[in-house]
């Protein structure tokens, strides 16, 4: 296979052992049609030069990468959803297929979803619809746009198969996916050592990620490791809930199954994006709770937080532990602001001129109800955008106190040294968005007539919008 120079296999994660997961034969797809082959994604790991067969050979039949996992793996894991314990999860209709390090020398995941049944399966069929492998993929794409650290779609295939859902019109056509991020050790990962009662295998855990993940904290002493990994999985998240919002992604299932370690955005069953700014909207029609409303974001992961620190007990103080769950909201508070800054295209200033444009961008956004992604697109780069966002079609929206106050906090701030406005992304009228309504109209053209275009079409305004606003990760 000719994987290319910069190819770097290390299957860490399959080298912890059978208490971590079970290796499993993905299902059969012979007559799946290639969908999309992310190769900009592929390339960061070494895979782009694949032939199509190739492709074929491992993302849609799952043959081993060289020197790479010999077998698809299961990950073993546990979870609050919606607060309640499920022992019942883990990956039912996914695995781990492979691990390679980056260019700088990271390590990385491919994971599946839709790819067959496991031992975790229970009554499902481990299969996902394509309806959800292209919401998923266009959630993936806008949120690197904006700059939210999370998963990349990498592959997705139609199945050919048709399967039987309660949730979407029957019988609906089935998807298979792989998504490339570096983790998929979950908060649940360790719940569920947790919950047999196993020290040995928290401890085990632990290390691998610290070592894998965190190196710094490698150096720490042992008593106090615990504490210093809970710190970093903190932090990280906090990060995560902080971008989330001026993503206006409200995720849907923040259970502590769908958080890593490394506070990675992925798995969007129910994701929708904020049409306006509105703390209450909800996505999951079942979250009847509100319980992760877009405003609710930061507490749900820090609750799920509070569950790992819960876990790691087992095996250091939980007075260490404690003080690392409480630099939540001091780093969340930091991240909030930084995550707004950058999305305006501004440079930062002080760390209260930073919190004050925050608190002045919502304001003025839900009292003003502009949609969500235009106030940063409008005004992307401050005040260098005032001709753009006063000249065009939403200037009437941009009057009154709250955008008075809005605008004087954007003064005190520069734009950021990279912000290029001659980019073609910003001559259009409007914003690439991916709300309900945009993402409804893609699945129907595709569900009606099988037609892609409206799909290709909005993927390449998500790759003009990531290279017009210059914010993904890299
Ligand atoms: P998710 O909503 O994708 O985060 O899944 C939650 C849990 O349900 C995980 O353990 C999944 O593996 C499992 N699951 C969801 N759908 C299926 C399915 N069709 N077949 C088997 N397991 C599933
Ligand atoms: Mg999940």
């Amino acid at each position: 296979m000719p994987v290319s120079d910069s190819y770097r296999p290390d299957p860490r994660f399959a080298a912890l052992g059978p208490d971590f997961a079970d290796a499993v034969e993905p299902a059969a797809f012979a007559a799946a049609r290639l969908i999309r082959r992310d190769r900009r994604a592929a390339a960061r790991v070494g895979l782009d030069s694949l032939t199509d067969a190739e492709w074929d050979s491992a993302f849609r039949d799952f043959n081993p990468l060289p020197d790479n996992q010999s077998a698809p793996l299961a990950m073993r894991y546990h979870g609050h959803q919606f607060r309640v314990y499920n022992p019942q999860i883990g990956d039912g209709r996914g695995f781990l297929f492979a691990q390679m390090r980056d260019a700088r020398g990271r390590l990385l995941d491919l994971g599946t979803k839709g790819s067959g049944q496991t031992p975790h399966s229970r009554t499902g069929d481990g299969r996902m619809t394509l309806q959800g492998g292209v919401r998923e993929t266009i959630a993936a794409a806008f949120l690197e746009a904006v700059g939210v650290a999370g998963c990349a779609i990498i592959s997705l295939y139609e199945t050919g198969e048709r399967l039987a859902r309660q949730d979407e019109p029957n019988p609906a056509r089935g998807g298979l996916m792989t998504r490339l991020q570096h983790s998929h050790v979950r908060i649940g990962t360790f719940q569920r050592h947790a919950a047999f009662e196993r020290p040995d295998l928290i401890r085990a855990l632990m290390e691998h990620c610290v070592e894998v993940y965190f190196p710094d904290v490698a150096a720490i002493s042992e008593a106090e490791r615990p504490a210093a990994f809970l710190r970093q999985v903190v932090a990280a998240n906090a990060r995560l809930a902080a971008s989330w919002m001026a993503a206006g992604i409200v995720h849907g299932v923040i259970n502590s199954d769908n958080m890593t370690v490394t506070g990675e955005s992925f798995d969007y069953g129910p994701t929708r994006f904020l049409p306006v700014f509105a703390p209450d909207f909800t996505s999951a029609y079942f979250d009847h709770g509100g319980l992760y409303a877009y405003g609710r974001q930061a507490e749900a992961a820090l609750w799920n937080l509070a569950r790992l620190a819960e876990c790691l007990a087992l095996v250091a103080d939980m007075s260490g532990l404690e003080p690392a769950l409480k630099e939540f909201q001091t780093d969340y508070q930091g991240a909030l602001a930084a995550a707004f800054v950058r999305r305006l295209g501004l440079a930062p200033a002080t760390p209260a001129a930073d919190v004050e444009l925050t608190r002045a961008t919502t304001r003025f956004m839900a009292e003003s109800q502009v949609p969500f992604e235009a106030v940063f697109f409008d005004w992307f780069g401050g005040e260098t955008s005032r001709d753009r966002a006063l000249g065009g079609g939403r200037a009437a929206l941009y009057r009154g106190a709250a955008f008075d106050a809005f605008r004087a906090r954007l003064g005190d701030h520069d734009a950021a040294p990279a912000v290029d406005l001659s980019h073609a992304y910003f001559a259009a009228e409007d914003p690439v968005r991916v709300t309900l309504d945009v993402v409804r109209d893609v699945w129907g053209a595709i569900d009606e007539g099988d037609d892609w275009a409206p799909f290709e079409t909005l993927l390449a305004r998500v790759d003009a919008a990531r290279d017009g606003y210059g914010l993904a990760p890299d």
